[in-house]
């Protein structure tokens, strides 16, 4: 392990100590890590012909056995690949192409299709029908461990996606960051039904790099997964708290696929949010494997801290709270709570989280003065608001820029949305501040309604009940729907700037 400096390091180091294994399955096809490197090799040859050394290769598809074998090939011989989310606007897509100047397109040919009628752009290639056995190329410039390999966009919930220099260094300490908070076993056979274009993909390289399994999903089903489990013998899971609900309910149906999963699961890895303590207690009975939360994001190559299976055996016995917390951060991870002028908070202190890591990325792209805001003193501004108790664990509280502030008092929107959620007839709920000339910022709750609309005042007393006056919403507005990014988070900015305008904005283009 001691020579992986790049990312093609882990795929070659792999396909030396064992060719035969079997590296990744998508839809039932399996390639050995033989396979796999030959069609990085490939894909690196048929770069070298077309692009210069340093060019940006765009890829917009759906995730297949190629996307892998891209995400080790394009940035094997210096070349950075731009993961495009396949869920985005085509005018996004073709925006983001520019903005980094990327000089040719891998993808599948409907999607390809979609981003050609936006007009003016870099050569367009069908992945799949790429040679698949060319030689090697000579390796033109030897890759620095420090150089990009992966430029990759935010999701976008807080404004516009921010392009990520994701270098091979960073990446490789993101992958062995999480082997010490989620460690790889013996005999592990990984499954994720993420997009491959979210830098949760790195955990396909985590289980390469211990020589195991990895099965991506072209796309999520409960059936889907189970058949999955059912061929390969998954024994990891990476999944969002929602597909574990939805998962659930499809196994409480089907005692067949239920067996088969308690038969081969032993870690369930999830991230995006805290679990709920129901759920928690649901996955806990019929699965019985354990569990463990990350709290992570693009900037961090990966995941930062992580709540433990044992966290999460204390949350079910004694301490329902640390179902809450996002953990705490292995060895060589330190983060702190800062106020807003910089300054450390003490213990309990809520403020800005920031992180200290190798895994950390290299600022942004073309955008030196995003990094400068985001980088100081080597440690990175994560715009998440929390607090880390007394033994070390962090509370994720709200964005930072979804904090309101309403009379010099700070209010969690996630606080508020929790007690919201519960009254009957809420379907969805935001919570945003918006400009009051008294106040500074009023608690607005946007309500989505679930059939029976629900009153104003059984939402405000449900939250007299249980917060604080002041953080009981003074308006309340009810929507159709709500802005959210192609993965589903809330776009908050979008929504105040509707509120704020007098009516919510009609155009939400994803
Ligand atoms: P943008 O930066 O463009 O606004 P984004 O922050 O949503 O988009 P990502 O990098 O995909 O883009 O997501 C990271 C964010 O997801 C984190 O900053 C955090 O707010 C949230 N998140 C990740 N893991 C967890 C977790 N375990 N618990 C709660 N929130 C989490
Ligand atoms: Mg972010």
């Amino acid at each position: 392990m001691t020579d992986v400096h790049r990312l093609y390091d882990v795929l070659d180091a792999a396909a030396e100590a064992t060719p035969d294994a079997p590296a990744l399955s998508v839809d039932g096809t399996t390639w050995s890590f033989q396979e796999l490197r030959a069609r990085a090799d490939a894909l690196s040859a048929f770069l070298s012909a077309r692009c210069s050394p340093g060019a940006r290769v765009a890829l917009l598809a759906h995730n297949r056995l190629e996307y892998v074998a891209a995400y080790y090939g394009v940035p094997r011989d210096g070349r950075i690949l731009v993961p495009l989310n396949q869920r985005l606007h085509a005018r996004e897509w073709a925006e983001q192409i520019v903005r980094c100047g990327a000089e040719l397109v891998l993808g599948e040919p409907d999607l390809l299709d979609r981003l050609a009628a936006e007009g003016d752009l870099p050569p367009l290639h069908d992945i799949a029908g790429l040679p698949s056995d060319a030689p090697p190329p000579e390796r033109e410039a030897e890759s620095d461990p420090a150089d990009v390999a992966w430029l990759m966009f935010t999701s976008g919930t807080t404004g516009r996606p921010k392009g990520v220099r994701l270098t091979h260094r960073s990446l490789l300490a993101g992958i062995r960051v999480t082997a010490s908070g989620r460690p790889v076993q013996q005999g592990d056979v990984f499954c994720t039904p993420f997009p491959l274009c979210h830098v949760a993909g790195y955990q396909v390289l985590l289980h390469h790099l211990y020589g195991r399994h990895a099965v991506v999903m072209r796309r999520y089903t409960p059936s889907a997964l189970v058949e999955a489990a059912r061929r390969h013998g998954v024994t990891n899971l990476s999944l969002a708290p929602t597909m574990l609900e939805d998962l659930l309910a499809h196994l409480s149906d089907a005692p067949e696929a239920l067996d088969t999963l308690r038969g081969s699961l032993r870690m369930i890895g999830y991230g995006s949010a805290p679990i709920p303590v129901p759920l928690l207690r649901r996955t806990d009975e019929m699965l019985g494997c354990g569990l463990n939360q990350g709290y992570g994001m693009t900037e961090l190559s990966g995941n930062a801290t992580f709540l433990s299976p044992a966290d999460h055996r204390a949350a079910i016995t004694t301490r329902p709270e640390l179902a809450a917390s996002a953990g705490r951060p292995p060895e060589g991870v330190e983060i702190a709570v800062v106020a807003a002028d910089g300054t450390r908070r003490p213990p309990g202190g809520t403020g800005e989280v920031i992180v200290k890591s190798a895994q950390v990325a290299d600022g942004y792209w073309e955008d030196p003065e995003a990094t400068a805001e985001s980088l100081t003193g080597g440690w990175f501004r994560t715009g998440d608001a929390g607090r880390i108790d007394a033994d070390g664990y962090l509370h994720l509280v709200d964005r930072v820029k979804d904090v309101i502030i309403t009379g010099g008092e700070n209010v969690s929107s996630r606080e508020v949305e929790d007690v919201l959620r519960t009254v009957p007839g809420v379907g969805e709920v935001a919570v945003i501040g918006l400009p009051d000339p008294r106040w500074g910022q009023t608690v607005c709750a946007v309500i989505v309604p679930d059939g029976a609309r629900p009153s104003e005042d059984d939402l405000r007393a449900a939250c007299r009940a249980r917060l604080a006056g002041f953080k009981t919403p003074r308006r309340i507005e009810y929507a159709g729907a709500l802005p959210r990014t192609a993965t589903g988070k809330i776009r908050k900015a979008t929504l105040r700037a509707g509120y704020t305008n007098d009516g919510p904005e009609s155009d939400n283009p994803v």
